[in-house]
């Protein structure tokens, strides 16, 4: 039987390119599908999403040759505080203060734009010989057969692969065709996302400020600038989306206060709904899950992504370890080792992150009262303050070999 290419990967957004690198980095051929055309999801426009890439993302980046492109255009996050707040009241008196200097790997990550990361993937992935890229095709079926597997395209075209990838997204039709079933809840709560310029420089440090309704997040981005990712309720939400931008900068303002001096927006404003969705097995016979198609996490930690990216590294090193030794890496065995090795981190930063948002975002009293101690306590032990930056930076944990910046 003739295969199309070793792997089938159905989403062209970020994983699904970077795992086809990754791939291809070590001899293997991917076709990526994707519902939405290329100039598309390569067009230039800020969409309001920018990334914290934890440090060892940001060395796999290097590693599969997309950090140079885009690295003029990332701003180092230096230090980040951390603290507890009310709209118009500005942050508690106490705050945790994570700063770079308390490791010697230097900044614990970086912030990017999510079009340059965007554009440069798709371009490394458009000059490589093993990977072909097939859009706008939408995926429409798929087979597992003894041997290979087989997608069905909304034109009737059929190709063949050892492996089935779903990058598809939050909610992956590859896991629901596979019947694998979904975990998590809404939050009630939506990520009011936009960009501000300021009139003070921010330094490099990224704040989280906990508010009743959720977490604000002011990311340090390239000159003077700074991404806004206001979490509230959807009820409240929906009343702010559609107010004009004066209106929605008036609202912004008593939360954001004067640190920054003057804040004008810049850019458009997008609001995305938020919930948890985590499928309950990321990996079948010759088929297997990454990012947000196997775990839809939280916007607050802003790890969402370099999640996706570690199991990236991670499958892509089962992967080529496996054809290394002439091992079909369809094969469950193998795949097993990726859902393994990935579990234990996957479901400790969603646990975490789904906790924090529940401790945080409230105005019961005794809570407030609790966390704002907490975060006073925490800020006076280096040794817990050092183990919560290894672990932004992405550095704890047993590590595939991209994310340590090597080849895999
Ligand atoms: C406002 C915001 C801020 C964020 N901030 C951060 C942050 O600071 N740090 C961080 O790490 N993460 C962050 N995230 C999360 C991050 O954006 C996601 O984790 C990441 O984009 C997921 O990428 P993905 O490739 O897995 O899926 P997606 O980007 O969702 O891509 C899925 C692709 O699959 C395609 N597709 C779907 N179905 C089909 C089909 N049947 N056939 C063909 N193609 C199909 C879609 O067209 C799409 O292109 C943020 C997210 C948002 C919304």
């Amino acid at each position: 039987m003739k295969l199309d290419a070793d792997i089938l990967i159905v989403g062209g957004g970020l994983n699904g390119p970077a795992l086809a690198l990754a791939l291809a980095s070590g001899g293997l051929s991917s076709v990526i599908f994707d519902a939405l055309p290329l100039a598309t999801r390569r067009k230039p426009a800020f969409d309001g999403r920018a990334y914290a890439l934890s440090l060892t993302s940001v060395r796999m980046l290097g590693a599969l040759g997309i950090w140079d492109i885009v690295a003029d255009e990332a701003q180092p996050m230096l230090d980040i505080k951390v603290s507890d707040g009310r709209p118009g009241e500005g942050a508690a008196p106490y705050f945790v203060h994570f700063d770079h200097h308390e490791i010697s790997e230097g900044p614990m990550g970086h912030m990017l734009e999510d079009r340059y990361l965007r554009r440069a993937l798709l371009d490394r992935v458009k000059a490589s010989k093993l990977i072909r890229q097939i859009a706008p095709a939408r995926v429409v079926e798929q087979m597992v057969m003894p041997a290979h597997t087989e997608v069905v395209l909304d034109d009737g075209q059929v190709l063949r692969g050892r492996l089935l990838v779903g990058a598809d997204g939050r909610r992956s039709g590859v896991a629901e065709r596979a019947g694998i079933a979904r975990s998590g809840h809404d939050y009630h709560q939506s990520g009011l996302v936009c960009a501000v310029k300021h009139e003070l420089p921010h330094n490099g440090v990224a704040y989280q400020q906990f508010m009743p309704s959720g977490p604000l997040a002011i990311l340090p981005l390239t000159g003077d600038r700074s991404a806004v990712v206001w979490t509230e309720t959807t009820e409240r939400a929906a009343v702010i989306n559609p107010m004009s931008d004066k209106a929605f900068m008036a609202e912004l303002h008593p939360r954001f206060g004067d640190f920054l001096g003057r804040i004008k927006l810049v850019g458009k404003r997008y609001c995305y709904p938020l919930d948890l969705t985590l499928a309950t097995e990321t990996v079948q016979s010759r088929l297997a899950l990454i990012g947000d198609a196997a775990h839809g996490i939280h916007y607050l930690a802003g790890q969402g992504l370099n999640l996706g990216l570690r199991d990236v590294a991670t499958l892509g090193e089962v992967l080529l370890e496996a054809a290394r030794r002439g091992e079909d890496i369809g094969n469950l065995l193998v795949l097993q080792r990726y859902a393994q090795w990935r579990g234990v981190d996957t479901a400790m930063l969603t646990a975490s992150t789904d906790l924090i948002n529940k401790l945080f975002s409230n105005d019961n009293f005794m809570l407030r009262t609790a966390r704002v101690a907490g975060l006073g306590l925490v800020d006076k032990m280096p040794g817990l303050r050092r183990g919560f930056i290894r672990e932004a930076a992405g550095l704890s944990g047993n590590l595939p070999r991209l994310l340590k910046g090597q080849p895999i």
